[in-house]
């Protein structure tokens, strides 16, 4: 096994796991299992390329008031908390994760409200981080409510806790997240080894309570870059009433080429799948357009290839460039 360091002076990104889920892992080598190396930080997050960056998707360019990313038209992004259950060495959100910001404060939650009064635009809130349910519920819902008392917004809870910690999405949690529909979970699932009878639990809890379920995963190499593995990880979840939502192209965060596969790699898996599943089970293959250019389908946003970069264009037209990996 490689050298394990408590916290990366580079990347800055703590070590910590859930007992649960080291518990899916056959062996802590992450090398080995596709488990492991999704928590055991490695040398390689030593490497950072010139054009990684710690804030690879450009949070900072669109938070409106401390703690709300308001990227996209109708939605808004709230950085609910900073601590996670489990720290992912490829988190795209590494400026944010882990540095001991904490959660979301009294002052910081009137700012937004009074941002979001002023939006009306906004219809959904992402409640994320961080992973927001590592508050306690009485936390998590006092927050929701401050914002549903302003705004009646679709919720969103984007976390990874039914795959780390599924027993912390209790039956009580997911009825009082179901008081307040429309809401819905967009579970982080990568890897077929995390549909384990307790997750399935947890979303038929989810389910129970009326909250829609939907997943992204990230594409990353040695893990699930492989049509099969997909294929096994979409099927699973489909079957367990999740929608898969997104795959997402590694972003370019400082650290994390070790994990990333290539573009092209990433659209031949695509082709792949296409022709084995059907549009229930198959999500988008999306990048976020480094440097703040959004989020697009990767597919049909792809204009050509050049000696170094994909060029891609966005929404408006603009052209993108995301670089080609030379080791694939
Ligand atoms: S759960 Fe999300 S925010 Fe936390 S380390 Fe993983 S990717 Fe980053």
């Amino acid at each position: 096994m490689s050298e394990i360091f408590q916290v990366d002076p580079v990347t800055r990104l703590p070590y910590g796991v859930s007992r649960y889920f080291s518990g899916l892992a056959d062996t802590q080598d992450p090398y080995v299992d596709p488990v492991a190396a999704q928590y055991i930080p490695t040398s390689s997050e030593q490497t950072v390329l010139p054009y990684e960056d710690a804030d690879p998707i450009g949070d900072g360019q669109y938070t409106v008031v401390p703690r709300l990313v308001h990227h996209y038209h109708d939605r808004a992004l709230l950085l609910v908390n900073d601590r996670c259950a489990t720290y992912c060495r490829y988190c795209f959100r590494r400026h944010f994760t882990g540095h001991g910001a904490g959660h979301v404060t009294s002052n910081e939650l009137d700012a937004i409200c009074r941002y979001l009064l002023k939006h009306p635009e906004v219809q959904e809130i992402l409640l994320s981080g961080g992973d927001p349910l590592m508050l306690s519920d009485d936390e998590f819902f006092s927050i929701a409510d401050r914002i549903r008392d302003v705004r009646q917004v679709m919720l969103r809870v984007c976390t990874r806790m039914p795959v780390v910690l599924p027993a912390r999405v209790t039956a009580a949690f997911a009825s009082r997240l179901g008081e307040r529909r429309p809401a819905w979970m967009v579970i982080h699932s990568n890897h077929p080894k995390e549909l384990t009878p307790e997750f399935g639990a947890c979303v038929d809890r989810l389910l129970a309570s009326g909250i829609a379920v939907a997943c992204q995963t990230v594409l990353l190499r040695g893990i699930n870059d492989d049509a099969r593995v997909l294929e096994d990880l979409f099927r699973g979840l489909q079957r367990m009433g999740v929608r898969p939502y997104y795959l997402f192209q590694g972003d370019l965060a400082s650290g994390t080429s070790h994990f990333r596969v290539d573009l092209g790699r990433g659209i031949e898996i695509m082709r792949t799948l296409r022709s084995r599943l059907s549009g229930l089970g198959l999500p988008t293959y999306a990048v976020d357009l480094p440097g703040g250019g959004g989020k697009v389908p990767v597919e049909s946003s792809l204009l050509r290839v050049t000696e170094t970069d994909y060029v891609l264009r966005d929404g408006h037209g603009r052209e993108w460039t995301y670089p080609r990996e030379k080791d694939t």
